[in-house]
């Protein structure tokens, strides 16, 4: 079993209605990663997708990946590209369910969006994860 320190938080930084399929893709061919970005990706429906299992590592933040499981909601900038909390009411429960149930699997994990990361300089999730979680 891997040490998970961290839940971490993210958006795609894509339109809301962007296919899974897409975003792999774009993983693969284009950033020639051999693993996903994410464990899990919630679509504005709020299905959830797991796109890796919780003991691989995925490519959520660089160099903070061994010890994080990663979490992303389809969607994060509005039509000018800009940051944007665009959330579904699906997706933001479909979030909170997931996120407090990885929680209770790993209660020593702290929470924690891409952007709360030392040297990070993207807004993604576009949302104040550790205060929107500092509860649980
Ligand atoms: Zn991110």
């Amino acid at each position: 079993m891997r040490k998970i320190d961290f839940i971490v938080l993210h958006c795609t930084a894509t339109p809301q209605d962007t296919r899974p399929e897409a975003i792999q893709r774009y993983w693969k061919e284009n950033l020639k990663w051999k693993s996903p970005g994410y464990h899990y990706l919630i679509q504005a429906s709020g299905h959830v997708i797991q796109l890796a299992t919780e003991d691989r590592i995925c490519n959520g933040v660089a160099g903070h990946n061994a010890n994080s499981i990663h979490v992303s909601y389809i969607g994060g900038v509005d039509a000018d590209n800009k940051p944007a909390d665009n959330r579904t009411e699906a997706q933001r429960k479909a979030i909170c369910e997931l996120v407090t149930e990885l929680k209770y699997q790993y209660p020593q994990a702290q929470i924690l969006g891409h952007r709360d990361f030392p040297f990070v300089k993207k807004a993604c999730p576009s949302f104040d994860a550790r205060k929107e979680f500092k509860d649980l």
